[in-house]
């Protein structure tokens, strides 16, 4: 067992500390007063040119395709590094995703066979395509096993249909992996197939946008008999659920990662704070309520830190997800390192006073932000039975 941090790892995590520091954190009042004026729409929350520049930045600094397999002219640094980039990342509340967004990016490099990988991997592998998931449904989000869209035989096509909500990035992608059943009496256990369907596929409509906290704002999304071939067809027909849930258990250590980088921003936001401001003729960091409150929060975020790390290190040791025990990891993960954001971005306002809701500040946002992360890629509930469930069951 090795518990230190290897060279690589930090020299990656300074890297990205600096164009956190450089070009992230200088845009987060931007992001703050796009948020606010956004109202019912789904304009971005960093401006278009930004984005360009961002993503100029981030290519010049060499952190694109940190997970992308070497073969595919990426860097196939592995997931622990991939979560040590997302820790640094989420220092800042600026959405910013450096391309490819990982999920996708490895249900692709499982699946993606023949004409596939030219048409859909390499370009998303390079960040040049955008993609999205479409998995849930007004009748099934947690519960994927519930979906209804169908795809049933044609004349030697599929023909889809269904309705699909809480798409994210929907009208962003150049293609959507749209998951539905095909064998409604075999469900998850060999009848649900993935496919690969452009955005501009005849038949598919991307309706209504429901505009959420912070940078939140999925889409519904209509199928109405939206015709594809085979060629459509990401893995195998009725395979699809393991594949799905192994991306799905990527996103949440992701999400874990996240919680880490805004809990440490947090704490490093408390420690100023608390030696800065006085109060009653004393500093902050004088008072043991307020040391308790930062000391509390560095011993949550180190435990949570660990579990994130080895949750990561044993995906990059080839089961990526899908035993038994990196799945009960992954819901522990994101239980804890959710929860534990929750708390820390709460004590950090308070120690902040007026200033702690206010837009002046990120932590407002953090706190709204950090909310989504307890309901999406499975409520904390659905991860709790699930590690109960394993254990009664062993
Ligand atoms: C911002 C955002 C982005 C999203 N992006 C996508 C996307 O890109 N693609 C996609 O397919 N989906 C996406 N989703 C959907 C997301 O995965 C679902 O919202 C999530 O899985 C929960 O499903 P639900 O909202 O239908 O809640 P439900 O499944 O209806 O659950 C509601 C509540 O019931 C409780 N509950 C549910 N089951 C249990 C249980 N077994 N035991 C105890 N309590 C339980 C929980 O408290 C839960 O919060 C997104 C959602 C959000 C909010």
């Amino acid at each position: 067992m090795d518990f230190s941090i290897a060279p690589e790892h930090a020299a990656i995590a300074e890297t990205v500390r600096r164009f956190v520091e450089r070009e992230l954190i200088p845009l987060e009042r931007d992001v703050i007063r796009r948020e606010a004026e956004r109202g019912f729409t789904d304009a971005p929350l960093i401006a278009p040119e930004a984005e360009a520049r961002l993503a100029a930045a981030a290519k010049e600094a060499g952190l694109y395709g940190i997970d992308v397999p070497e073969e595919f002219g990426g860097q196939d640094l592995g997931l622990l590094t991939k979560a040590i980039v997302f820790e640094e990342m989420k220092r800042s509340i600026v959405p910013f995703v450096l391309p490819p967004d990982s999920p996708n990016l490895h249900l692709l490099k499982e699946t993606c066979r023949g004409e596939q990988i030219e048409r859909y991997m390499l370009p998303y592998a390079r960040g040049e395509k955008k993609s999205c998931i479409a998995i849930s449904e007004p009748g099934a989000g947690s519960d994927a096993g519930a979906i209804r869209t169908r795809a049933e035989r044609y004349n030697g096509k599929w023909l889809l249909n269904g309705e699909k909500t809480w798409i994210s990035n929907a009208r962003r992608a150049d293609f959507i992996i749209v998951l539905a059943v095909t064998d409604a009496a075999r469900g998850t256990r060999g009848g649900m197939t993935a496919f690969l369907v452009d955005r501009d596929t005849p038949g598919l409509t991307i309706p209504t946008v429901f505009p959420m906290i912070g940078e939140y704002a999925p889409y519904s999304l209509n199928l109405e008999n939206v015709l594809l071939g085979d060629e459509h067809i990401l893995g195998e027909v009725g395979q699809a659920f393991v594949p799905i849930s192994r991306r799905l258990g990527i996103r949440r250590m992701e999400i874990a990662a996240r919680c880490l980088g805004y809990a440490r921003r947090c704490i490093e936001m408390m420690i100023e704070q608390a030696n800065s401001r006085s109060t009653f003729g004393a500093k902050l960091a004088d008072r043991q309520s307020v040391q308790f409150a930062i000391s509390d929060s560095w011993q949550e975020l180190e435990m949570c830190r660990l579990l994130v790390h080895r949750l990561a290190w044993r995906m990059d040791q080839g089961s990526a997800g899908d035993s038994l025990e990196i799945r009960r990891e992954g819901a522990m993960a994101k239980i804890q390192c959710t929860e534990m954001v929750t708390r820390v971005v709460d004590r950090a306002i308070q120690m902040h006073g007026g200033m702690g809701i206010s837009k002046e500040l990120p932590l407002e946002y953090m706190a709204r932000a950090a909310r989504v992360w307890r309901i999406v890629e499975g409520p904390s509930e659905v991860h709790r039975w699930l590690v109960a469930r394993d254990l009664l069951r062993a």
